[in-house]
């Protein structure tokens, strides 16, 4: 599996801004679109185009079309922050949800509800922006390749180390797109410097 780290300064600016504890929700949803895009943008670099004629006001010009259909999966709640990024980019994008919870009694994933497309022939796109302990994500990609998924990339805002090697066991061909990896996960699974809880910090929960 690859592992993109995105290293561009806006992404840099942008994800401190994400980080310090005084951005209030509507700012921080206004970054995390923002950097959103960038990290999409990056997560669809290595689609395969065809070549496409089109008529300009001049004359003829040889551009190109995206070959495959785009999906999301926005995990919840979390990952509707990144949803308009994916909108904005690609609007004829497939969307699907996934929700899904840590049992605080077994520690396994468990669903509370899932919408998916029909994810065959897509590159799908599953959006987990904390990257954490991986089970979430990886029950995800579970689900997305039983729906028809092969080309899976997540797009994460920040991943802890434990996570990737987590997803990166059990999917070795999903391709990881973040804007850093951190340390380490707390002994409550926190990524940490990280961000604190990115659903709380988008909608004002606590
Ligand atoms: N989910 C979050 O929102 N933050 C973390 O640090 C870990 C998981």
């Amino acid at each position: 599996m690859a592992v993109t780290i995105l290293d561009h300064p806006l992404a840099s600016d942008i994800l401190t801004a994400l980080r310090d504890k005084n951005t209030a929700p509507p700012e921080f949803r206004r970054h995390t679109r923002r950097l959103g895009c960038l990290l999409v943008a990056e997560a669809l670099s290595d689609m395969a185009t065809d070549r496409r004629e089109v008529a300009t006001p001049l004359e003829s010009a040889v551009g190109s079309a995206l070959r495959q259909p785009v999906a999301a999966v926005a995990v919840l709640r979390a990952g509707l922050g990144l949803l308009e990024s994916v909108l904005a980019l690609v609007p004829d994008a497939a969307i699907g949800f996934a929700g899904v919870q840590r049992d605080e009694a077994t520690a396994e994933p468990m669903e509370y509800y899932t919408k998916l497309p029909t994810l065959d022939q897509a590159k799908v796109l599953v959006l987990e922006p904390m990257l954490a302990t991986g089970g979430s994500l990886s029950w995800v990609i579970d689900k997305a390749k039983e729906n028809g998924a092969d080309d899976i990339t997540a797009v994460c805002v920040v991943a802890a180390p434990e996570g990737v090697a987590f997803v990166e066991e059990n999917h070795p061909s999903v391709r990881i797109v973040v804007a850093a990896l951190d340390r380490r996960l707390t002994p409550r699974f926190y990524i940490t410097p990280g961000l604190g809880d990115m659903g709380d910090r988008l909608f004002g929960t606590m």
